[in-house]
Protein backbone atom coordinates (compact mmCIF):
# COMPACT_ATOMS: atom_id res chain seq x y z
CA UNK A 1 0.00 0.00 0.00
CA UNK A 2 0.71 3.74 -0.65
CA UNK A 3 0.07 5.50 3.09
CA UNK A 4 -0.12 8.72 3.53
CA UNK A 5 -0.06 9.59 7.39
CA UNK A 6 -2.06 12.93 8.63
CA UNK A 7 -0.61 14.12 12.20
CA UNK A 8 -2.33 16.68 13.46
CA UNK A 9 -0.80 16.94 17.28
CA UNK A 10 1.67 19.53 17.87
CA UNK A 11 3.66 17.63 20.82
CA UNK A 12 5.92 14.59 20.17
CA UNK A 13 5.27 12.80 23.37
CA UNK A 14 1.91 13.34 23.24
CA UNK A 15 -0.27 10.24 22.87
CA UNK A 16 -1.22 10.66 19.60
CA UNK A 17 2.32 11.38 18.88
CA UNK A 18 2.55 7.67 20.39
CA UNK A 19 -0.50 6.57 17.98
CA UNK A 20 1.18 8.32 14.72
CA UNK A 21 4.32 6.30 15.74
CA UNK A 22 2.90 2.96 15.86
CA UNK A 23 1.75 3.88 12.06
CA UNK A 24 5.12 4.64 10.81
CA UNK A 25 6.76 1.61 12.78
CA UNK A 26 4.04 -1.01 11.91
CA UNK A 27 3.09 -0.10 8.31
CA UNK A 28 6.86 0.26 7.29
CA UNK A 29 7.61 -2.54 8.91
CA UNK A 30 4.69 -4.67 6.90
CA UNK A 31 6.96 -3.07 3.63
CA UNK A 32 4.36 -0.73 3.08
CA UNK A 33 5.59 3.22 1.53
CA UNK A 34 4.65 5.96 3.83
CA UNK A 35 4.64 9.64 3.34
CA UNK A 36 3.92 11.77 6.31
CA UNK A 37 2.15 15.07 6.61
CA UNK A 38 2.79 16.13 10.08
CA UNK A 39 1.43 19.48 9.89
CA UNK A 40 2.32 21.44 13.20
CA UNK A 41 6.15 20.38 12.39
CA UNK A 42 5.65 21.64 8.96
CA UNK A 43 4.17 24.56 10.02
CA UNK A 44 1.10 24.35 7.78
CA UNK A 45 -1.04 27.48 7.12
CA UNK A 46 -4.51 26.67 7.79
CA UNK A 47 -6.04 29.94 6.57
CA UNK A 48 -7.70 29.98 3.29
CA UNK A 49 -7.19 33.09 1.16
CA UNK A 50 -6.19 34.76 -2.15
CA UNK A 51 -2.56 33.76 -1.26
CA UNK A 52 -3.50 30.20 -2.37
CA UNK A 53 -3.62 31.07 -5.81
CA UNK A 54 -0.56 33.16 -7.00
CA UNK A 55 -1.50 33.90 -10.11
CA UNK A 56 -4.22 35.45 -8.95
CA UNK A 57 -4.58 39.00 -10.26
CA UNK A 58 -6.25 42.63 -9.24
CA UNK A 59 -10.00 42.09 -7.93
CA UNK A 60 -12.21 42.94 -5.27
CA UNK A 61 -13.37 39.96 -4.87
CA UNK A 62 -13.08 36.21 -5.66
CA UNK A 63 -15.14 32.81 -4.39
CA UNK A 64 -12.74 30.58 -3.42
CA UNK A 65 -14.43 27.49 -4.49
CA UNK A 66 -13.98 28.75 -8.07
CA UNK A 67 -10.84 29.53 -7.78
CA UNK A 68 -9.76 26.25 -6.18
CA UNK A 69 -11.87 25.04 -9.87
CA UNK A 70 -9.89 26.75 -12.21
CA UNK A 71 -6.29 26.55 -10.28
CA UNK A 72 -7.53 22.70 -10.76
CA UNK A 73 -7.24 23.20 -14.25
CA UNK A 74 -4.12 25.46 -14.55
CA UNK A 75 -1.83 23.96 -11.70
CA UNK A 76 -1.51 27.21 -10.26
CA UNK A 77 -1.94 26.95 -6.37
CA UNK A 78 0.21 27.75 -3.99
CA UNK A 79 3.80 25.50 -3.49
CA UNK A 80 2.23 24.52 0.09
CA UNK A 81 -1.18 22.70 -1.04
CA UNK A 82 0.43 21.41 -4.43
CA UNK A 83 2.92 19.62 -2.38
CA UNK A 84 0.11 18.19 -0.50
CA UNK A 85 -2.36 17.20 -3.09
CA UNK A 86 0.83 15.02 -4.85
CA UNK A 87 0.48 13.13 -1.55
CA UNK A 88 -2.82 12.93 -1.84
CA UNK A 89 -2.82 11.78 -5.11
CA UNK A 90 0.19 9.39 -4.57
CA UNK A 91 -1.34 7.29 -1.71
CA UNK A 92 -3.93 4.46 -2.03
CA UNK A 93 -4.81 4.85 1.78
CA UNK A 94 -4.90 7.89 4.01
CA UNK A 95 -4.71 7.63 7.75
CA UNK A 96 -5.49 10.92 9.74
CA UNK A 97 -4.58 11.35 12.99
CA UNK A 98 -5.82 13.53 15.42
CA UNK A 99 -7.45 14.94 19.36
CA UNK A 100 -11.00 15.44 18.64
CA UNK A 101 -11.31 19.36 19.99
CA UNK A 102 -14.53 20.93 20.10
CA UNK A 103 -16.54 17.71 19.10
CA UNK A 104 -14.65 18.22 15.77
CA UNK A 105 -11.03 18.48 14.44
CA UNK A 106 -8.17 21.13 15.61
CA UNK A 107 -7.99 24.41 13.21
CA UNK A 108 -4.96 23.23 11.71
CA UNK A 109 -6.59 19.73 9.87
CA UNK A 110 -9.76 21.76 9.13
CA UNK A 111 -7.44 24.10 7.13
CA UNK A 112 -5.86 21.26 5.54
CA UNK A 113 -9.21 19.96 4.45
CA UNK A 114 -9.80 23.11 3.22
CA UNK A 115 -6.58 24.39 0.71
CA UNK A 116 -5.74 20.80 0.04
CA UNK A 117 -8.97 19.02 -0.76
CA UNK A 118 -9.95 21.91 -3.18
CA UNK A 119 -13.14 21.75 -6.23
CA UNK A 120 -11.65 20.27 -9.41
CA UNK A 121 -8.72 18.04 -6.93
CA UNK A 122 -11.30 15.96 -4.86
CA UNK A 123 -14.52 15.98 -6.28
CA UNK A 124 -16.58 18.71 -8.99
CA UNK A 125 -19.81 19.80 -9.77
CA UNK A 126 -21.49 16.44 -10.58
CA UNK A 127 -18.82 14.84 -9.27
CA UNK A 128 -19.45 14.20 -5.36
CA UNK A 129 -19.99 10.82 -3.46
CA UNK A 130 -19.43 7.53 -5.24
CA UNK A 131 -18.49 9.86 -8.81
CA UNK A 132 -15.96 12.12 -6.78
CA UNK A 133 -12.37 11.88 -7.42
CA UNK A 134 -10.59 10.32 -4.75
CA UNK A 135 -12.56 7.36 -5.07
CA UNK A 136 -10.39 3.69 -5.22
CA UNK A 137 -8.45 5.76 -2.15
CA UNK A 138 -9.44 4.60 1.56
CA UNK A 139 -9.10 6.62 4.34
CA UNK A 140 -9.08 6.13 8.00
CA UNK A 141 -9.16 8.25 11.08
CA UNK A 142 -7.52 7.59 14.64
CA UNK A 143 -8.43 9.83 16.99
CA UNK A 144 -8.60 10.34 20.94
CA UNK A 145 -10.67 12.04 23.05
CA UNK A 146 -10.89 13.95 26.85
CA UNK A 147 -14.80 12.23 27.54
CA UNK A 148 -15.12 8.99 28.12
CA UNK A 149 -16.68 6.18 26.04
CA UNK A 150 -20.02 6.08 28.16
CA UNK A 151 -20.45 10.13 27.32
CA UNK A 152 -20.54 9.63 24.13
CA UNK A 153 -23.94 7.73 23.67
CA UNK A 154 -27.33 9.00 23.01
CA UNK A 155 -27.82 8.58 26.69
CA UNK A 156 -24.91 9.89 27.56
CA UNK A 157 -23.36 13.09 29.28
CA UNK A 158 -22.47 13.96 25.26
CA UNK A 159 -26.17 12.87 24.14
CA UNK A 160 -24.42 11.92 20.48
CA UNK A 161 -22.00 9.10 19.75
CA UNK A 162 -18.71 9.10 18.16
CA UNK A 163 -19.76 8.23 14.75
CA UNK A 164 -21.97 10.91 14.32
CA UNK A 165 -19.43 13.19 15.86
CA UNK A 166 -16.90 12.04 13.27
CA UNK A 167 -19.93 12.04 10.32
CA UNK A 168 -18.81 15.62 9.03
CA UNK A 169 -15.34 14.17 8.26
CA UNK A 170 -16.29 10.93 7.53
CA UNK A 171 -18.92 11.39 5.08
CA UNK A 172 -19.26 15.34 4.41
CA UNK A 173 -15.03 15.16 3.66
CA UNK A 174 -14.26 11.92 2.91
CA UNK A 175 -17.28 9.86 1.24
CA UNK A 176 -18.40 13.30 0.07
CA UNK A 177 -14.88 13.31 -2.04
CA UNK A 178 -15.01 9.79 -3.11
CA UNK A 179 -12.82 7.62 -0.64
CA UNK A 180 -13.79 4.58 1.00
CA UNK A 181 -14.16 5.11 4.85
CA UNK A 182 -12.98 2.59 7.11
CA UNK A 183 -14.02 2.60 10.72
CA UNK A 184 -12.23 5.13 12.47
CA UNK A 185 -10.08 3.92 15.37
CA UNK A 186 -11.20 5.79 18.72
CA UNK A 187 -8.43 5.79 22.27
CA UNK A 188 -11.70 7.55 24.71
CA UNK A 189 -10.38 9.41 27.42
CA UNK A 190 -6.59 8.44 27.14
CA UNK A 191 -5.55 10.70 30.14
CA UNK A 192 -7.73 9.14 32.36
CA UNK A 193 -7.87 5.68 31.51
CA UNK A 194 -3.87 5.41 32.90
CA UNK A 195 -0.97 4.12 32.13
CA UNK A 196 -2.47 0.41 31.72
CA UNK A 197 -4.85 0.99 29.70
CA UNK A 198 -3.05 3.37 26.93
CA UNK A 199 -0.60 0.40 26.48
CA UNK A 200 -4.16 -1.59 25.41
CA UNK A 201 -5.02 1.35 22.75
CA UNK A 202 -1.10 0.97 21.37
CA UNK A 203 -1.53 -3.04 21.36
CA UNK A 204 -5.03 -2.57 20.19
CA UNK A 205 -4.18 -0.03 17.68
CA UNK A 206 -1.19 -2.30 16.16
CA UNK A 207 -3.59 -4.71 15.79
CA UNK A 208 -6.28 -2.80 13.23
CA UNK A 209 -2.73 -1.47 11.61
CA UNK A 210 -2.17 -5.30 10.89
CA UNK A 211 -5.33 -6.61 9.37
CA UNK A 212 -5.87 -2.72 7.57
CA UNK A 213 -6.20 -4.23 4.19
CA UNK A 214 -8.78 -6.88 5.82
CA UNK A 215 -11.17 -3.89 7.19
CA UNK A 216 -15.05 -3.55 5.52
CA UNK A 217 -15.01 0.26 4.99
CA UNK A 218 -18.56 2.21 6.20
CA UNK A 219 -21.51 0.77 4.67
CA UNK A 220 -23.07 4.40 3.47
CA UNK A 221 -26.60 5.05 1.59
CA UNK A 222 -25.50 4.86 -2.67
CA UNK A 223 -26.56 8.44 -4.03
CA UNK A 224 -28.22 6.21 -6.49
C1 LIG B 1 -9.40 22.96 22.53
C2 LIG B 1 -9.76 21.60 23.04
C3 LIG B 1 -11.04 21.11 22.83
C4 LIG B 1 -11.37 19.83 23.26
N1 LIG B 1 -12.62 19.34 22.98
C5 LIG B 1 -12.93 18.08 23.34
C6 LIG B 1 -14.20 17.51 22.99
O1 LIG B 1 -15.04 18.14 22.34
N2 LIG B 1 -14.47 16.24 23.37
C7 LIG B 1 -13.57 15.50 24.10
O2 LIG B 1 -13.86 14.34 24.40
N3 LIG B 1 -12.35 16.00 24.42
C8 LIG B 1 -12.01 17.25 24.07
N4 LIG B 1 -10.77 17.75 24.36
C9 LIG B 1 -9.78 16.85 25.02
C10 LIG B 1 -8.86 16.23 23.98
O3 LIG B 1 -9.59 15.47 23.05
C11 LIG B 1 -7.83 15.34 24.67
O4 LIG B 1 -7.07 16.14 25.53
C12 LIG B 1 -6.93 14.63 23.67
O5 LIG B 1 -7.68 13.76 22.87
C13 LIG B 1 -5.88 13.81 24.38
O6 LIG B 1 -4.95 13.34 23.44
P1 LIG B 1 -3.41 13.77 23.52
O7 LIG B 1 -2.66 13.07 22.47
O8 LIG B 1 -3.33 15.27 23.57
O9 LIG B 1 -3.07 13.16 24.93
P2 LIG B 1 -1.92 13.58 25.96
O10 LIG B 1 -2.54 14.44 27.03
O11 LIG B 1 -0.73 14.09 25.25
O12 LIG B 1 -1.55 12.15 26.52
C14 LIG B 1 -2.35 11.47 27.47
C15 LIG B 1 -1.41 10.68 28.35
O13 LIG B 1 -0.73 9.69 27.55
C16 LIG B 1 0.64 9.67 27.93
N5 LIG B 1 1.45 9.07 26.86
C17 LIG B 1 2.12 9.67 25.85
N6 LIG B 1 2.79 8.76 25.11
C18 LIG B 1 2.50 7.56 25.65
C19 LIG B 1 2.88 6.21 25.31
N7 LIG B 1 3.70 5.95 24.30
N8 LIG B 1 2.40 5.21 26.07
C20 LIG B 1 1.58 5.46 27.12
N9 LIG B 1 1.21 6.70 27.50
C21 LIG B 1 1.66 7.74 26.76
C22 LIG B 1 0.94 11.14 28.23
O14 LIG B 1 2.11 11.26 29.01
C23 LIG B 1 -0.30 11.52 29.01
O15 LIG B 1 -0.21 11.16 30.35
C24 LIG B 1 -10.41 19.03 23.96
C25 LIG B 1 -9.13 19.56 24.20
C26 LIG B 1 -8.82 20.82 23.74
C27 LIG B 1 -7.42 21.34 24.00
Amino acid sequence: MKLLIVNSHQEKMSFNAALVEKSLSVLKELGHEIKLSDLYAMKFDPVAGRKDFPELGETDYINYMLEQQKASASGAFSQDIKTEQEKLKWADTVIIHFPIWWFSVPAILKGWFDRVFAAGITWDFGRIYEQALLRGKRAMLVVTTGGPEEFYSKKGAHGTTIDEVLYTVNHGTLYFCGMDVLPPFVGFSVFQVGEEGRKQYLAKYEERLRNLEKLTPIKYPSMG
